[in-house]
């Protein structure tokens, strides 16, 4: 076992330098002790190649093994010395006992799953560490035995700091616990033992970790277990219920939607997922519930998950009786990988419907405008920037030349400039990029007077300039961070459209599942990843209605890897334990179901406990699905409403002969 893990040595040093030194931990012997014991060997063999990344994954018995990068934060936390006694709680896979035990004397480790701390002592013995003693038990009320520690540290989340374990601490000894109200989010503590009844006590951060089930945790059975998988006791019951509170329908076009559009209430952000990029159903529905919102509440911005100056494009032909306002030399659309997941007939058909309804209302309603949410367009939204400034303000648009410079040498490759900023061999475009943005921020009003409404336009991509040069840095520091700052981007993207269309402006969102579902009540959130839809949820509440789609089998146009063609796939059907699997099982080919208010408020009980979900992207591997696409999710803390359909097909791309049929006009002609 020892001897195969050699493979993994060069991927161990990077995460050492990507994950931990790089976020500061300059610790030698802690350095030495993640450089020393193979993560891999503390998963199961199929996990193996993702023991490196910066995340938790699954371990057996649905628990999980820590990022790296926070079993160092909580050693560092715990101030230990080599001949320290340490106390863990929350065995898990072992792998922070490892660590602990190449940095303190002894480590004795409790673990509340028989299986995980069988495995665990095994995978401790075989790695020759002597010094571990590993025990099953509920380790909230510590392990008297051996008491007292210099230092006990806590792997899972409970409501306060179990008082056995205070008792248990060493006068001079730290404790360091993740402590929340709830079960979802903790804040880390670290208890410092002054004196027999003296404790000092101080907070190191947010944090989410699994719930520490025990005599001083949380109660064993309550729905939210954290990262657990049960598979369900009563499959048929729960699909039944499922079942019953799930309204039918059996057409997409056509079908009377007042009772949704009844269940979104006064709700001005509607975000409609998709649980693929390229299923047909997906788009179709969405299409429809979006025409709901706009003929009959009033919505006025639909905004997708595509890059701002192509969706800018489709904006000037929806509202084509203004001026086209050229932004970007090319005003043909969604030309860049993965090209099918816009051109697409269904997209098409939405866009010529939104032309025409703005097109009848005219003078009547202010027209319905489209827009784009991602970061994906650095080198056209430069040019973008750079030709507005030409018309408006020569002078500015020399300086902008002059800035935007620092970046231009990567157009091909914007990756490569991120990497190359990183390593230190290529300066930081930072300050240039941030430059500009608040130079147009400054002057928009200025320009407001002589230029309308294409400013919005030039300051939103100076502001996509100065987040993708961010986020191109930001891959090599973890796929976190890029995550959190592409979300963080949409959502402010969001924000800016909000406030210039006026108060109270309603909006539809399109994206992905995985953007639009609340992070928080997914694996994903556990990892610290957040997304547009959580932040919608904390920034506007109820006010922000959330509406997921799955599916079970079908096609689906998809790549088998980035910047591949795409190809129509067959959707494998669903994962046993899955959410969509229950709904297979519900026996309805497809349906809403309400989960903000169900009418019996079981279903949300039922349907609380995380099971997996599928998620499948622009690609599609399903010969690995269950590591590639399915992740832990609490469905009903997800979305507000979820919508069913079991057998779907692949969206069809606008293709050469069907685009040469367009008006030449048209952004989505050849
Ligand atoms: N340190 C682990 C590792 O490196 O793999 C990760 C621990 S995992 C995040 C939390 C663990 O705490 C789970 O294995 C869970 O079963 C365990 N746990 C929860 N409540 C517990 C309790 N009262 N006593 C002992 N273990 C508990």
């Amino acid at each position: 076992m020892v001897a195969q893990s050699t493979e993994f040595d060069s991927e161990r040093e990077d995460m050492v330098r990507a994950q931990i030194l790089a976020r500061g931990i300059r610790d030698e012997r802690v350095l030495h002790a993640f450089r020393s014991v193979p993560r891999e060997l503390f998963l199961p063999p199929e996990l193996w190649e993702f023991a490196y990344q910066d995340s938790p994954l699954p371990i057996e018995q649905g628990q999980t093994i820590s990022q790296p990068y926070i079993v160092a934060m909580m050693t560092i936390a715990l101030k230990l010395g080599p001949d320290d006694k340490v106390l863990e709680i929350g065995t898990g896979s072992g792998y922070a006992a490892a660590i602990l035990a190449k940095v303190a004397r002894q480590v004795y480790t409790v673990e509340r799953h028989q299986e995980l701390a069988r495995l665990a002592a095994r995978r401790l013995a075989e790695l020759g560490l002597g010094n571990v003693l590993t025990h099953h038990g509920d380790g909230s009320l510590g392990w008297s035995e051996h008491a007292p520690y210099d230092a006990i540290v806590v792997a899972a989340g409970g409501p306060d700091v179990p008082r056995a374990l205070l008792d248990q601490l060493n006068v001079g000894g730290r404790l360091v616990m993740p402590v929340g109200e709830g079960r979802e989010l903790q804040k880390m503590v670290r208890v410092t033992r002054r004196g027999n009844d003296s404790f000092e006590r101080e907070e190191l951060g947010d944090v989410r970790f699994v719930p520490l089930i025990g005599a001083q945790g949380w109660e064993a059975d309550e729905a939210w277990d954290g990262h657990t998988t049960r598979v369900p006791s009563r499959p048929a019951g729960v699909a039944r219920l499922v079942r019953e509170e799930a309204l039918a329908f059996e057409k997409i076009e056509g079908h009377d939607l007042g009772p949704l559009l009844e269940r979104i209430g006064d709700a001005h952000l509607v975000l409609i997922g998709e649980a693929s990029h390229g299923t047909s159903e997906f788009y179709r529905m969405r299409a429809e519930i979006t025409k709901g919102l706009i003929r009959s509440r009033g919505f006025l911005v639909v905004a997708v998950e595509a890059d701002w100056p192509d969706a800018a494009a489709v904006n000037r032909w929806v509202q084509s009786d203004r001026p086209i306002l050229a932004t970007g030399s090319d005003t043909r659309v969604f030309r860049r990988f993965p090209t099918w997941m816009w051109r697409n007939h269904e997209t098409l058909r939405f866009v010529e419907w939104l032309r025409e309804r703005n097109a009848e209302l005219r003078g009547e309603r202010p027209p319905v405008a489209f827009h784009g949410l991602d970061l994906y367009s650095l080198f056209t939204s430069i040019q973008a920037v750079l030709e507005f400034l030409d018309r408006v303000d020569p002078g500015a648009a020399r300086v902008a030349r002059h800035r935007y410079a620092c970046l231009t040498p990567w157009e091909t490759d914007p990756a490569a400039y991120g990497r190359a900023a990183v390593s230190g061999r290529y300066r930081v475009c930072e300050r240039e990029a941030v430059a500009m943005l608040s130079d147009l921020m400054a002057r928009r009003l200025d320009y407001a007077e002589r230029d309308g409404e294409s400013v919005l336009d030039a300051v939103q991509n100076a502001r996509l300039v100065a987040d993708a040069e961010r986020y191109y840095r930001s891959m090599y520091y973890g796929a976190n961070e890029s995550w959190n700052l592409r979300d963080q981007h949409m959502f402010d993207t969001l924000e800016s459209l909000l406030a210039f269309h006026g108060e109270g402006t309603k909006a539809v969102l399109w994206e992905h599942n995985s953007h639009l579902g609340d992070a928080s009540a997914t694996e994903m959130g556990l990892r610290g990843q957040l997304n547009v839809g959580q932040l919608c949820r904390e920034k506007y509440g109820d006010a922000a209605f959330l509406i997921g789609f799955g599916t079970d089998h079908g096609t689906v146009a998809a790549a088998d890897d980035w910047g591949a063609p795409m190809q129509v796939m067959n959707v494998r059907p669903s994962h046993p334990e899955s959410y969509e699997r229950l709904c297979r099982d519900a026996e309805i080919p497809a349906f809403f179901l309400h989960l903000r208010e169900p009418d019996r408020a079981e279903l949300r009980l039922e349907l609380e406990t995380p099971r997996l979900e599928r998620a499948i992207g622009v690609v599609y591997r399903p010969d690995t699905e269950l590591q590639s696409h399915y992740f832990h999710a609490s469905l009903p803390h997800q979305f507000d409403e979820y919508v069913w359909i079991d057998d779907t097909r692949a969206v069809r791309p606008v293709l050469g002969a069907d685009a040469a049929l367009l008006a030449r006009s048209h952004p989505f002609a050849p």
